[in-house]
């Protein structure tokens, strides 16, 4: 039997749990119920026993590592099958509400990392109503109804009540039913208002297309994601007032940086990448960006989106993946098909981050303004146009990445100056220095290592 707090964090009964479950000194201990659930899950891969999680704050990093890594080869299949067991259902909920802690009070609620927990959540939810569907129709019907009616009345909520829902993009006014402003979600209430005007045709097959069990989950994960988003905003509000914030969050923030960041390092370079070759492709070192390109690919959650992500971001990640040493080169005309002739890097990687990052701003970039990608495309020299295409290389010059001393002018919240940034003039230059040094420090430690 599935229980509610399974898939909504926010009902009655979550909050109960949390008050029962979520005392301080227990997040941290190792949880014998936890693990039972965990190690009889159906499917459940066992051969790794200590990557599976022991405690309430494992099994919270553990949520958002499978979100992480479920597109990359280290998510083995079935790693993380407990947690779409319905009986984890109690340690569920306790966990969803210490990642949020955790991020609002270490990262605030604009960060990258808040966004990365809504996101988490979303996704996680998802898939359990994805695998609800395997239940009759009615059953999932009533189940959503339950659920939904936690966060509102289904039966009276009219679509000015849902302005913030549609503010967040996941949910579009016109996929909605309406009457008079009321939305309608029911289907009594669709009966009520359509019924008389159904002729030959089955009324329930004609709600389920119009709405239905589709748009009740829609809905219902939209609401999710604007609770969870709330709730991290009224935490952080509350830990600027706490004089010394809980040392287990802080210390599960941590390990959420960790686990992000070697996300990232896996999803943008391939290990044992490092054949220094400067004017051809050479695959991504994320350990060597420097501060400002980090900072970059987080999401620029204040003004500047735009130049950030089409100006500094594109032609960076562009020469840095394809021809890192383009300053040392004597002739910088280059085309980018010089280096990428069929464009696959530059589809399947270049383009793929810079989207990323766009995405990660505050609000997402493209979602107020898409024409930035026909900008992103004639940074790299591609014209202006919504598609890469070679016919149309060369229309616009590729631009080389910006200086330090631009950027701090034109973007000085980018800068971020490390130690490593001393005496160099651009970004491309701190990549490849910091390249050179990484490399060296690894032939040094293998040399010890075989001197051993
Ligand atoms: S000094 Fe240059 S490389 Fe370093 S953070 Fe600032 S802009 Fe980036």
């Amino acid at each position: 039997m599935i229980k509610t707090p399974y898939i909504n964090p926010f009902s009655s009964d979550a909050k109960e749990i949390v008050s029962k479950l979520g005392q301080v000194d227990t997040l941290n201990k190792r949880n014998e119920d936890l693990m039972i659930i965990v190690n009889h899950t159906r499917s459940q891969n066992l051969n790794d026993p200590h990557t599976l999680p022991e405690t309430l704050t494992d099994l919270a990093l553990t949520r958002f590592e499978w979100f992480l890594f479920r597109k990359t080869t280290e998510n083995q299949e079935k790693k993380y099958e407990y947690l779409f067991n319905p009986e984890i259902y109690e340690y569920d909920v306790v966990s969803f509400y210490l990642l949020c802690q955790a991020v609002a009070i270490k990262y605030g609620p604009s960060s990258h990392e808040a966004k990365l927990v809504l996101d988490c959540e979303e996704e996680l939810i998802s898939q359990r109503l994805e695998i609800l569907k395997a239940e009759p129709n009615d059953f999932q019907s009533n189940f959503l109804r339950k659920t939904l009616n936690q966060l509102i009345d289904t039966n009276n909520i009219y679509w000015t009540d849902l302005k913030e829902v549609f503010d967040m993009g996941k949910l579009d006014i016109n996929e909605l039913l309406l009457s008079n402003g009321r939305v309608v979600i029911e289907y009594e209430d669709f009966i009520e208002e359509y019924g008389a005007l159904i002729h030959n045709r089955d009324p329930k097959t004609m709600y389920e297309v119009t709405a239905g069990v589709q748009i009740k989950s829609k809905l219902l994960l939209s609401l999710i994601r604007l609770y969870t988003k709330q709730y991290i905003e009224t935490v952080y509000e509350m830990s600027k007032r706490m004089v010394e914030p809980n040392q287990v969050l802080l210390d599960l923030a941590d390990r959420i940086k960790e686990v992000q960041q070697k996300a990232q390092n896996l999803k943008y370079s391939v290990a044992g990448s490092s054949n220094y070759i400067d004017d051809k492709p050479v695959n991504y070192e994320i350990d060597a960006f420097p501060p400002c390109v980090r900072k970059c690919m987080d999401g620029i959650k204040s003004g500047g989106r735009n130049d950030a992500i089409v100006l500094f971001l594109t032609p960076f990640v562009s020469y840095a993946r394809l021809c890192p040493g383009i300053f040392s080169k004597q002739q910088q005309d280059i085309k980018l098909s010089d280096v990428d002739p069929s464009l696959e890097i530059t589809l399947n990687e270049i383009i793929p981050m810079i989207y990323d990052a766009a995405e990660s701003c505050s609000p997402p970039l493209f979602k107020d303004q898409p024409q930035e990608k026909i900008n992103i495309n004639s940074k790299l020299g591609f014209g202006l146009h919504s598609d890469l295409k070679l016919d149309n290389e060369g229309e616009t010059h590729w631009y080389t990445p910006m200086s330090c001393e631009k950027i701090k002018l034109h973007m000085p919240n980018l800068c971020t100056p490390s130690i490593d940034c001393k005496k160099i003039g651009n970004p491309l230059t701190f990549y490849n220095r910091k390249r050179r040094l990484m490399n060296k420090d690894s032939s040094k430690r293998q040399v010890e290592n075989n001197g051993d």
